[in-house]
C-alpha cells in the first residue's frame, strides 16, 4: 500500500482497478515505398484524414451536447490542424518526394511542426504539444487500422492512470466506465482539470512518478478532496473508504436537498451564497445547489477552451445564457482575466520572467483597448437582459481603476452614438486580490459599488507563495494571520460604508473558513457551486455572534497552525458530521 499526494482537481472519492492509459509511442517502421505505391499511400492518407475528420466532428458534436460549446471549442483547435493546407502538403511530399509510407510521413510532418511548439517562448503554445501529439495519434490509429481510440478495455469502471490526458481523450471519457482520473501532469486550471470537473469525475493531478509505480489492474483510491491517491490499498483501509464513500454520498444528498433553505445563522443573520462558473453550462450545477446568482464568471475561459479569438457576439451570446438561466439573480461577469498562467493565443504575449507580476489581467486589457473594448460592449448589451454587474480583475492602484472605468465609459458613449440600449446604472465593482488594495482599500471603496475579495491571489500574493507551485504548497494557507488581517481590513472598509463585500476566492468554499468569514461580518460568499451546500450547512448550524467571538480569537494567534487548529475545533463543535463525513485536510491542503 502506497500513498501519494498530488492536487485534488475534482471533488469525490472513488475506489477502483487502475487503467493505465499506454502512452508508449505506436512503433512506425521507416520503410521506404516503391514509385508504384505512392497513389495508394495518398489514397490512404486521404482516407485517414477524412476518418479522422469525421472523428473529430464526431467529438466536437457530442461535447457541444454534453458540455456547451466552449468546451466544444477545444477541437475546432485539431481540425484547424488537421485542415491546415501546409500540413497536409507536408504529409504529401513525405510520401511523394521523400518516399516515406503514409505513416511515417505523418509522424515526421507533426513532430517537426510539434517542434515550433515545444519551443515557443509562449507557455500557451507548448502546451498546444499536447493537441499534435493527440492528432498524430488519431491519424496513425486510422491508416494502422486501429479505428478509434479506446480509453475502457474492460467493462468494469476503472481509475485512468496517465502521465497527462489531452483534452479530447478527457471529453470522451464515458462516465459510467471512467470513475476517477489520477495523472502526474496537470495544475488547477488544465483543460484535464476543467473538464473532469464538469463531468463530475473525482481526479487528483500532480502525482509525481505515477505512472511508473501503477499497472493496469492495481486498485486505487482516488480521493479528489483531499487529492490523496492510494496505490493497492489493504482490505481496512478498502473498507474505510468505501464507507467514507457511502457516507459522502448520503451527506452530499442530505445537503443538496437544503437548496430552497435559507442561507441564515441561527440567530437570524442571512448570508447569500452565489456561485462561480467558468463556462455557462455550469449554471445549471450553480442553480441546483441553490446559488442565489453568479458571484464570479471567469469569463477569460472564453479565450482558453475556444479554438478563434471570441467575436462580440461571442461574449455577447455566452453572457446572454447566463443571464437568461439565472433569470433575475444577480450574475458579476468579471473582465479578461488573461496572462500569468492563463494565456490564449490570441494575445501578444512577450515572454515575462515573472508573469504573476507582470502584464497580466486589467493590465493586459487595458494595453489592448480592441480586445477589452469588445468585452464591454457585449457586456453592456447584455445589461438589459437581466441583473448584470460588471467587475474588473487584479486592480491594484487607484488610477487603474480610474482607467478602466473611463474605458467602460467610453465604450458607452460609441453604445449611445449607435444608439444601442444597454444599462446606464449598471453596477461596477473590483476584486481585492493585490495586498496594496487590500491594506488601503478606501479610494477603492469610494469609487466601486462593489468588492469581491479574491484570496486566491491575494494569498499568493501577500505571502510571497505560487498558488500553483507544488513544491511550496505547503507555504500557501488562508490561515496566516497576515491574510486574516488584510480580508479583516477589506471587509471593515466596505462595510463602514454600506459597500456590498463579497469574497470569491477558494477560502470561501472551505468550511473550516465560514465561521471566521462570517464573524469577520462577511454577508456574501462566491464558491464553487458544489461547495454551496456544505457552506450553507455550516451557516445553518451557527450563531453569528459566537462567529464574532471565533474571529476576535483567530485574529489573536500568531501562527498559522493555530488558527487553523482553532477553526477546526470551533467548527466540530458546532458541526460534528463535517469532520466525521470529511476526514481533516493537513494544513497544506488547505486553500
Ligand atoms: C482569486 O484570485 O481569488 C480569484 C477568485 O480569481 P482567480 O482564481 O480566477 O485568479
Ligand atoms: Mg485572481
Amino acid at each position: 500500500m502506497e500513498l501519494k499526494k498530488g492536487i485534488g482537481v475534482s471533488t469525490g472519492v472513488v475506489i477502483g482497478p487502475a487503467l493505465l492509459l499506454d502512452n508508449d509511442e505506436i512503433r512506425i517502421g521507416r520503410r521506404a515505398i516503391t514509385l508504384a505505391e505512392v497513389a495508394a499511400e495518398q489514397q490512404r492518407l486521404r482516407t485517414a484524414l477524412t476518418a479522422a475528420s469525421d472523428d473529430l466532428r464526431d467529438l466536437r458534436e457530442r461535447t457541444r451536447r454534453n458540455l456547451g460549446k466552449e468546451m466544444a471549442a477545444i477541437f475546432d483547435f485539431h481540425l484547424a490542424l488537421l485542415n491546415d493546407p501546409q500540413l497536409q502538403a507536408a504529409f504529401s511530399q513525405g510520401i511523394e518526394r521523400d518516399s516515406h509510407s503514409a505513416e511515417f510521413a505523418v509522424r515526421r510532418a507533426l513532430r517537426e511542426y510539434g517542434k515550433h511548439f515545444t519551443e515557443h517562448p509562449d507557455a500557451y503554445f507548448r502546451e498546444r504539444v499536447k493537441d499534435i501529439y493527440d492528432l498524430e495519434r488519431r491519424l496513425l490509429q486510422h491508416l494502422m487500422g486501429a479505428g478509434k481510440i479506446r480509453l475502457e478495455p474492460t467493462d468494469q469502471p476503472v481509475v485512468i492512470v496517465a502521465h497527462d490526458l489531452t483534452p479530447s481523450q478527457t471529453a470522451s471519457l464515458d462516465k459510467s466506465k471512467v470513475r476517477g482520473i489520477a495523472i502526474e501532469a496537470g495544475g488547477r486550471t488544465s483543460h484535464t482539470a476543467i473538464l473532469a470537473n464538469s463531468l463530475g469525475i473525482p481526479a487528483v493531478v500532480g502525482l509525481d512518478s505515477l505512472t511508473r509505480e501503477v499497472t493496469t489492474g492495481d486498485v486505487l483510491v482516488v480521493n479528489g478532496y483531499s487529492g490523496v491517491v492510494i496505490i493497492d490499498p489493504d482490505a481496512a483501509t478498502i473498507e474505510e473508504h468505501q464507507k467514507y464513500e457511502q457516507r459522502q454520498v448520503r451527506y452530499r444528498t442530505q445537503l443538496d436537498s437544503m437548496r430552497h433553505l435559507p442561507a441564515r445563522t441561527k440567530d437570524g443573520v442571512d448570508i447569500k451564497l452565489f456561485g462561480n462558473i467558468e463556462f455557462p453550462h455550469e449554471v445549471d450545477t450553480a442553480l441546483a445547489k441553490g446559488a442565489m446568482g453568479i458571484g464570479l464568471y471567469r469569463t477569460e475561459f472564453l479565450y482558453l477552451a475556444g479554438g478563434h479569438e471570441p467575436t462580440e457576439e461571442d461574449h455577447y451570446a455566452a453572457y446572454c445564457r447566463v443571464l437568461q438561466c439565472m433569470g433575475q439573480r444577480p450574475v458579476v461577469i468579471r473582465t479578461l482575466d488573461l496572462g500569468a498562467d492563463k494565456y490564449s493565443p490570441f494575445q501578444d504575449q512577450v515572454p515575462e520572467a515573472n508573469p504573476f507580476l507582470g502584464f497580466r489581467s486589467i493590465r493586459l486589457c487595458l494595453g489592448n483597448l480592441r480586445i477589452f473594448k469588445t468585452q464591454l460592449r457585449a457586456i453592456l448589451r447584455a445589461s438589459t437582459r437581466g441583473d448584470l454587474r460588471l467587475m474588473f480583475p487584479l486592480i491594484s492602484t487607484p488610477l487603474e481603476l480610474r482607467q478602466a472605468k473611463m474605458v467602460l465609459k467610453d465604450t458607452m458613449e460609441e453604445l449611445d452614438e449607435q444608439n444601442i440600449p444597454y444599462n446606464p446604472h449598471l453596477r461596477v465593482g473590483m476584486m481585492v486580490e493585490v495586498p496594496s488594495t487590500a491594506l488601503l482599500p478606501k479610494p477603492y471603496v469610494r469609487d466601486c459599488d462593489f468588492l469581491s475579495i479574491g484570496t486566491n491571489d491575494l494569498i499568493q500574493y501577500t505571502l510571497a507563495v505560487d498558488r500553483g507551485n507544488q513544491r511550496v504548497a505547503s507555504l500557501y494557507s488562508a490561515a496566516n494571520p497576515a491574510v486574516l488581517r488584510l480580508i479583516k481590513n477589506v471587509i471593515w472598509s466596505a462595510r463602514s460604508r454600506r459597500r456590498a463585500i463579497s469574497l470569491c476566492g477558494e477560502m470561501g468554499g472551505d468550511p473550516d473558513f465560514t465561521l471566521l468569514l462570517v464573524g469577520l461580518g462577511l454577508r456574501q460568499f462566491s464558491v464553487a457551486p458544489q461547495h454551496i451546500p456544505e457552506i450553507k450547512k455550516v451557516i445553518r448550524s451557527m450563531n453569528a455572534r459566537h462567529a464574532r467571538q471565533v474571529a476576535q480569537r483567530a485574529l489573536g494567534f500568531e501562527h498559522t497552525q493555530q488558527v487553523m487548529g482553532f477553526l477546526r475545533e470551533e467548527t466540530r463543535k458546532i458541526l460534528p458530521d463535517i469532520f466525521s463525513e470529511v476526514p481533516a485536510k493537513p494544513v497544506t491542503a488547505t486553500v
